[in-house]
């Protein structure tokens, strides 16, 4: 922005003029919230509070779903809000990114019935963010912190679920993160589009203002020993996620501007915070004016392929290797992305990366589906000869991730794992082979949901606070 126009904005911040475009947003403001909070309480007074809560049910955090809808169908959203954070340590992240239509919604008896879901997820987040607008959400207050300690080691939402329920308890928390953020994927995987950054940090803010400490950059295995970071405290979490990106090793695989979705994604992420980043600014892993092919068919596909669009790119195709019908994303998205312009080519298969140095086209392979076979799927399977090439500036593989290898990274061979890299515990009291080291989230399940990973970080609580009660027994 130029000297000039800075004056002007100062200036014309003090005109007549720029009160009447403040008083037009507060206007626009005010008939917007009116029209959600309305659109809440419509929402909310449709639920038929059935005998059964199959919403409930199939929520994995259990959430009292009926009893909040009828708290926000009565205004009383104040005791909605926190009915909701009773079972749920980050509702208005639940609210926008669960897969509904999987989960609470999927099974609301007015959906099943014909007539259209409760928006269970939307009645949520307007609860939640009226509790924050309101200054209902206030940090831990202790009446007294306990000896002891925990070290989580992980700042998603396992690692930060975890942490709040044992502050709760009273315990110190230190989470170590080696992002330079706290979030874990909501903050540098899920774009900004479906969850809004501040959203996040003002959560982790939160778990701060409790008392939570946060060590940023420090990644165990390389700053500090899994067995170092042992002995500082009296029992771990580890719930670090899932990052090894699944990879196609295809002919080509080596040209420029092939890129593996969580580069991409993360890129994006950070320009939306604010940050420099290098290959960004150059516009190598900026999609404008581009043709952007992505390969794959989950989630992480979607989010590639939606946040291309948002860049402009010139065109964004999807390739993926059986139908619609057999996508393991969400429909919702893809009809999401084909509403914004995104091109799914589906039944196709890349075989190899074409260009000189850069990326320039992707061949791709015609598929079709077998008959189901005994594990109920349709293999894909190439039709001979149909081999054709699609025009590409950048790709994008977005196949999925594994986990690291952990007991590796963390240098420390005790950890057992299972067949799949992810630890193995013990189902009960999430406790891994290590005693007093216990295990969350993808980690864990392998690439899971969010509201999965708060499941488990608040059970991995409960556990952790067994565990460190019975040490207190045995040590007086
Ligand atoms: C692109 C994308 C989009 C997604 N969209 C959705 C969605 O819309 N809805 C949904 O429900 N789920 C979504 N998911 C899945 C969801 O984000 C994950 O299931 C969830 O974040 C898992 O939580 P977690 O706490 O186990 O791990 P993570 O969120 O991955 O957090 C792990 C943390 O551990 C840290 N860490 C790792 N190793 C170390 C180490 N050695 N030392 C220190 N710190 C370490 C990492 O830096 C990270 O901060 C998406 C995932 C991706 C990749
Ligand atoms: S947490 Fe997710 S599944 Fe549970 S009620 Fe909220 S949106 Fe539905």
């Amino acid at each position: 922005m130029t000297e000039k126009m800075l004056k002007f904005i100062k200036i014309d911040q003090q005109t007549p003029k720029k009160r009447e475009v403040d008083k037009r947003i507060d206007d626009f403001n005010e008939i917007y919230n009116e029209f959600i909070s309305n659109k809440a309480k419509e929402q909310s007074s449709r639920c038929s509070q059935c005998g059964v809560p199959f919403c409930q049910i199939h929520c994995p955090l259990h959430n009292n779903i009926p009893d909040w809808l009828k708290l926000a169908a009565e205004g009383r959203l104040k005791e909605a809000s926190e009915l909701a954070h009773s079972t749920n340590n980050m509702p208005e992240v639940c609210g926008r990114i669960c897969p509904q239509d999987r989960l609470c919604e999927g099974n609301c008896v007015i959906e099943q019935s014909g007539h259209g879901t409760v928006t269970i997820g939307s009645v949520e987040k307007y609860i939640t963010d009226t509790a924050w607008q309101k200054g209902w959400i206030k940090p831990i207050k202790l009446t007294q912190e306990l000896e002891q300690s925990v070290g989580i080691i992980g700042a998603g939402p396992a690692g930060l679920a975890c942490a709040e329920e044992l502050r709760k308890f009273g315990y110190k928390v230190t989470i170590y993160d080696r992002y330079d953020r706290s979030g874990g994927l909501l903050i540098y995987g899920i774009p900004n589009f479906k969850l809004e950054k501040h959203v996040v940090e003002r959560r982790t803010n939160l778990l701060k203002k409790s008392g939570i400490k946060f060590k940023q950059n420090i990644e165990i295995g390389k700053d500090l020993s899994l067995r170092e970071l042992k002995g500082k405290h009296d029992a771990l979490l580890i719930a670090t996620g899932v990052y090894k990106a699944r990879e196609i090793n295809l002919p080509g695989n080596n040209l420029k501007n092939i890129f593996p979705a969580m580069e991409f994604l993360t890129a994006s992420n950070r320009k939306g915070l604010g940050d420099k980043v290098k290959n960004f600014d150059n516009g190598i892993l900026n999609a404008e004016n581009k043709d952007v092919v992505v390969i794959g068919g989950g989630d992480t596909a979607m989010d590639c392929v939606r946040t291309a669009v948002r860049q402009n790119a010139r065109s964004v195709k999807c390739l993926y290797r059986r139908d619609r019908e057999n996508m393991p994303g969400s429909a919702r998205e893809v009809h999401n992305a084909e509403e914004e312009g995104v091109k799914f080519i589906w039944l196709s298969n890349p075989k190899k990366f074409i260009g000189l140095e850069k990326i320039s086209a992707v061949l791709v392979e015609k598929m079709q589906l077998s008959e189901t076979d005994s594990s109920g799927r349709k293999k894909s399977l190439p039709i001979p000869n149909s081999d054709y090439e699609i025009k590409s500036d950048i790709a994008i593989k977005a196949l999925g991730f594994e986990p690291e290898n952990l007991p590796k990274l963390f240098n420390d061979s005790n950890l057992t794992i299972s067949n799949w890299g992810t630890i193995k515990i013990n189902l009960k009291s999430m406790e891994t082979n290590i005693s007093g080291v216990f295990a969350a989230g993808d980690i864990v399940r392998g690439a899971s949901l969010v509201v999965w990973a708060i499941r488990d970080g608040r059970d991995a609580a409960k556990s952790i606070q067994k565990y460190l009660e019975n040490k207190k027994v045995i040590a007086a």
